[in-house]
């Protein structure tokens, strides 16, 4: 049997995971994960050495979406209490991406909900992105606005717009089951008009929807064939008043293997941990790190991460630069520096810890201010 270090030999040598070995690492017992982790760690080293990106999200319309899809606390039907407010003025957007981009980020991901943007959502978004780059002329922008019709990819692309993110949020043997008002075929349709029009495209999944191991390498497999250029794998947070209510299928070390077979998947794109990350990875978030190398700082688009504090020093303590503010090149030297089992592939006492997520009650639409 191929070791995880044989595995990780033969990928930094121009090969690549098989489907099997990426399914032997969603599945390897406790004893072998540390082991996986560490080969996969050779990965990101490679190709991100000790950075961390750093993206911040900022919500532009919050709620009151059409679509149905079942995970979303914005959707149709969705009860969860939630913030609910129609499109921030540039001003608002513009103080809150500077809020991020002074807690450290170098990427501003501007979200609306929606099916996807009218021509008038899209004047908005070009006017909001040619603000934020000329008060930040080195800030990434990507946009997340729903599926695009033809031409408006090409209009963000032509506003500075570097990056458009549309996840596939699953396999696309999987899809049917977690949403009914658009199909797969949407999804990718989207993202291959982004990637046309230059855009870096970002597109990752969900973790936790009931999905079996063998969709959740179908899908590492879907987003390496896309090529997206950033991956963010996010663990459902169940929210009340949703249909997930209730799911607990993640526990910190399956979200592990998860990243962990990402990384052998796709060795050298951006493995983000998206949301979900304190609420399912807990006090693995540092070690998952030496995986993936993208976080999200401070608060998701309808609940609250950790501290900003709290992600920073997480960063600081294991060794990582944020990607921007580094003198990047690792020198080993740490004193400058600031500061359920699944072996059988069932997840147990996953609920163990679980809370349900704490809605976002600052940042966007509100008056407090930002949680970075
Ligand atoms: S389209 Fe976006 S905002 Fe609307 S329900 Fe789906 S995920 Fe939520």
């Amino acid at each position: 049997m191929t070791t995880y270090d044989e595995l990780a030999d033969r990928i930094l040598a121009g090969g690549a995971a098989t489907a099997e070995e990426a399914l032997a690492v969603l599945r390897t017992t406790d004893a072998e994960l540390l082991g996986a982790v560490a080969a996969a760690a050779r990965l990101r080293r490679e190709h991100f050495a000790n950075t961390v990106k750093v993206n911040y999200l900022v919500n532009l319309k919050s709620g009151l979406c059409p679509e149905n899809c079942n995970y979303c606390s914005q959707a149709l039907g969705s009860q969860a209490p939630i913030l609910k407010y129609s499109w921030l003025s540039k001003d608002e957007a513009l103080s809150q991406a500077g809020a991020g981009l002074r807690g450290g980020a170098s990427r501003v991901c501007m979200v609306s909900s929606g099916r996807g943007p009218s021509d008038r959502d899209v004047d908005r978004v070009v006017e909001m992105t040619e603000a934020i780059k000329e008060e930040y002329a080195d800030v990434e922008v990507c946009a997340c606005l729903g599926l695009l019709k033809d031409g408006q990819a090409d209009r963000l692309r032509a506003a500075g717009v570097d990056a458009y993110n549309h996840n596939i949020n699953t396999a696309e043997s999987n899809h049917d089951k977690i949403v009914q008002t658009h199909t797969y075929d949407d999804r990718v349709d989207t993202i291959e008009k982004a990637k046309s029009a230059g855009l870096s495209p970002c597109s990752g999944l969900i973790a936790g929807l009931g999905e079996s191991d063998a969709q959740l390498v179908e899908a590492l497999f879907a987003l390496k064939d896309l090529d997206a250029d950033s991956i963010p794998v996010n663990f459902l947070m169940p929210f009340d008043g949703t249909p997930y209510e209730n799911t607990w299928e993640l526990s910190p070390m399956r979200c592990l293997r998860i990243l962990t077979m990402a990384r052998f998947v796709c060795p050298d794109k951006e493995i983000r941990i998206a949301a979900g990350r304190e609420m399912h990875l807990r006090s693995l978030q540092s070690l998952a790190l030496q995986v993936a190398n993208s976080i999200f700082l401070g608060d998701y688009l309808t609940s609250e991460g950790q501290q900003a504090e709290t992600d920073l020093a997480m960063l600081r303590d294991s060794g990582f630069v944020i990607l921007g503010s580094e003198n990047d090149a690792d020198d080993g030297d740490d004193t400058d520096r600031a500061a359920d089992s699944v072996e059988d592939g069932t997840v147990e006492g996953t609920a163990s810890g679980a809370h349900n997520p704490a809605i976002r009650r600052r940042g966007a639409g509100t008056e407090a201010p930002a949680n970075a």
